[in-house]
């Protein structure tokens, strides 16, 4: 696409929304009003997918009190159960630790400083937030682990 019918095609609102950084370092969607909105709903939209996960590995992990035994459990089970529940407590901190970055970022997006690191309060670069739109600190923080 040329340069001129891109600015047209963007001019018809066809270009999809290219975010950038406002002045003061913060975090805007270009041609939208509701940027933070959406940015908003993302996150929301992520956590909502979390919190559905982690409920899955957690009725795998524990059954709910006072509820029967499963059928079809034998004992040669176990084994296999223990490692089965291993691997889903991990799963489930990864998915714990993913809950707490993303209540940071809607704290940040609320409070305006979202894209900025809470580190060194330094921008985040664009590419990280691309890739990680919840992350709340720059890669070199992220890093050195604060
Ligand atoms: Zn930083």
């Amino acid at each position: 696409m040329r340069r001129d019918e891109w600015d047209e095609a963007d001019a018809r609102g066809e270009v999809a929304p290219r975010v950038a950084r406002s002045p003061d370092g913060g975090w805007l969607v270009e041609g939208q009003t509701a940027g933070p909105a959406d940015l908003r709903a993302r996150l929301e939209r992520r956590a909502g997918q979390l919190a559905d996960e982690l409920a899955v590995l957690e009725r795998q992990d524990r059954p709910a009190e006072g509820a029967r035994p499963q059928y079809g459990k034998r004992i040669g089970d176990h084994t296999s159960d223990a490692l089965e529940t291993r691997r889903n407590v991990a799963a489930a901190d990864t998915l714990r630790r993913q809950q707490e970055e993303l209540r940071r970022a809607l704290v940040k997006v609320e409070e305006g400083s979202y894209g900025r690191c809470d580190g060194c309060g330094e921008p985040i670069s664009a590419e990280r937030l691309e890739a990680l739109p919840w992350a709340a600190e720059c890669v070199g923080c992220r890093a050195r682990g604060r």
